[in-house]
């Protein structure tokens, strides 16, 4: 095939193994532990199953990992799909781990009969210290020399609810010298009485994460399971089930994860942000996750593509979160409709223009978007422009609004300052200015020409929003690695509450409505809002204004 990419080492593989005719086609599955919201680290993961299989013409699986009852919950098993929809997949099959506890079980009762597998009596602080150290070999204790009779009436009995928790655990029977650690006899099941919430209380017993997912993959046929780095260690162990249950040969591959400046990434400190109320809930828009960043007015399209720049690594980095920015950027630079709005306002008093008059200025909705659109703006005698496009005693080279001097109001007139009003206490009223009638943008006959444009609104019209600015959420870049508590390191100032006043088209915004405020950012309307209340998260400014050690 051609490529205009070179290929990255997955693709290798895979692109390898269809043509030896390993594989008619692909299988790949996303695993997520139903335990808290996917975050962008998540979506990395997502883009490269679905994206492989996409590319490949095979197909994905939705498989929920849910084999520890303790931590998972439905809420997070709708929210984990509701994501995976909106970043734009979709799975072939919707799976769970804990459809397959009664043949896992099999597996298990499998290697004791094969005299691979034991039931042992040994504490958690025993077995432990029996497993040795990386440098010195483990030592198999008594229960290892159990028959394969008493083994299956003792598992049999573990499964019955014959024992409290921890009492007793299944070993496979590996190899205690192993210098891979998880070789040494690792525990394949455990006892634990708990509610799990799709098998309720059928189980007292759950199998470990090894011994569950590289047998899940084998049970759907998984071709290739994509899993990071920290798992390279657990393949040996991975590859160990799969031979000696004789079942379906899932491999498995491993590629660097996805890790970003200034934020976490573990959906347990990430609960904790939530518990804690650090930030308002999952959803939060200053949120590493799916759904804080939707919230937040990030679009799809721009998370697949920061996922596509980041590529495939087979060691770990630290991305920028500047990058997801710059990728979220380029998108609503071209789906972003168009919006005056002034934050800070200062009324302006045009004298020259007719009382009681106001016009409907035409403009475009989006400049860079041919089938945008054009909307109308009322225009009149009182406008409000930016406090800060105002200089009573400006520099040099100064292109806004200073006495004497002209700009020209977006899509409007050319105005000239011809007085500064004051309040008593010496602070600026007003401003009268007059505008030039054959400036009007699109049919300018003036011959004027000026440097400064600026946005403004129509006074009389003008509504009011509330506006959310939002900033990184942590100090540092890589809080989870900084001595002490994590969230020590919070940022204190993530979100700051402005008003603004906005043209009145903003009354028609809707959820999915994207906007670029004119020379401030872009936004979104926030689910907060109601019918008689505009609410606004900035998604990210125009330009990257945060450098290291603001
Ligand atoms: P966390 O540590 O945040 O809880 P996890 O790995 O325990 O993450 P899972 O629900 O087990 O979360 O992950 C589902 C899939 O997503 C796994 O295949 C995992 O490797 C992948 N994944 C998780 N975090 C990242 C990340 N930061 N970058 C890339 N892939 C990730
Ligand atoms: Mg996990």
């Amino acid at each position: 095939m051609s490529e205009e990419k070179s290929l990255n080492f997955i693709e290798e593989i895979i692109e390898a193994d269809l043509k030896s005719g390993k594989h008619q086609s692909i299988l790949t599955r996303f695993p997520p532990e139903p335990n808290g919201y996917l975050h962008i680290g998540h979506s990395k993961s997502i883009c490269l199953n679905f994206g492989l299989a996409i590319k490949y013409g095979g197909k994905t699986n939705l498989r929920f990992d849910d084999t520890n009852p303790v931590t998972e919950d439905t809420e997070y098993v709708e929210s984990i799909k509701d994501d995976i929809r909106w970043l734009g997949f979709e799975w072939a099959n919707e799976f769970y781990a804990s459809d397959y506890f009664e043949q896992l079980y099999e597996f298990a009762v499998k290697l004791i009969k094969k005299g691979l597998a034991y039931v042992d009596d040994s504490t958690s602080e025993e077995i432990a210290k029996q497993k040795g150290t990386p440098t010195t070999p483990g030592v198999r204790n008594q229960y290892a020399e159990r028959s394969v009779e008493e083994n299956l009436q003792l598992f049999a009995d573990m499964r019955a609810g014959k024992y409290k928790d921890g009492e007793k655990v299944v070993r496979a029977k590996i190899d205690m010298t192993s210098p891979n650690m998880h070789m040494r006899d690792p525990i394949i099941y455990r006892i634990k009485h708990a509610h799990h919430h799709r098998t309720g209380d059928a189980w007292c017993i759950y199998p470990m994460y090894d011994f569950a997912h590289g047998q899940s993959d084998s049970i759907e046929q998984i071709t290739h399971s994509i899993c990071t780095l920290e798992f390279i260690p657990h393949r040996p162990l991975y590859d160990w089930c799969i031979e000696k249950l004789e079942i379906f040969p899932s491999k498995q591959y491993e590629f660097a994860r996805l890790n970003l400046n200034y934020t976490v990434m573990s959906k347990r400190k990430l609960l904790q942000l939530v518990n804690e109320k650090h930030v308002s809930g999952w959803d939060d828009p200053r949120m590493p996750t799916i759904s804080g960043l939707r919230r937040r007015g990030y679009t799809p399209e721009s998370i697949r593509d920061f996922a596509e720049r980041v590529g495939v690594a087979k060691r770990d980095n630290l991305i920028e979160f500047s990058l997801l920015e710059f990728c979220v950027r380029e998108h609503l630079n071209k789906i972003a409709l168009r919006r005056l709005v002034v934050f800070n306002p200062i009324k302006v008093v045009i004298t020259n223009y007719p009382v009681g008059q106001t016009e409907q200025l035409s403009t475009e909705n989006n400049p860079e978007d041919v089938n945008g659109g054009l909307r109308n703006l009322p225009f009149s005698r009182e406008i409000l422009i930016e406090a800060d496009d105002f200089m009573e005693n400006p520099p040099k080279k100064y292109f806004r609004l200073s006495p004497g001097g002209k700009v020209r109001l977006k899509s409007a007139y050319i105005i000239q300052c011809d007085e500064v009003v004051k309040n008593d206490d010496g602070s600026i009223k007003e401003l009268h200015c007059s505008y030039i009638p054959e400036s009007k943008s699109g049919s300018d006959t003036s011959g004027i020409k000026v440097q400064g444009t600026l946005h403004w609104v129509n006074a009389a019209d003008a509504i009011e929003v509330e506006v959310r600015e939002y900033d990184r959420l942590f100090r540092v870049e890589n809080p989870a690695s900084e001595e002490g508590d994590f969230k020590d390191y919070i940022n204190p100032d993530s979100l700051t509450v402005v008003k603004g006043y906005a043209e009145p088209s903003i009354k028609d915004a809707r959820p999915a409505d994207r906007f670029q405020f004119l020379r401030k950012g872009y936004y979104c309307l926030d689910k907060d809002s109601s019918a008689d209340k505009f609410i606004f998260n900035r998604t990210v400014t125009l330009k990257d204004g945060w450098s290291k050690g603001k």
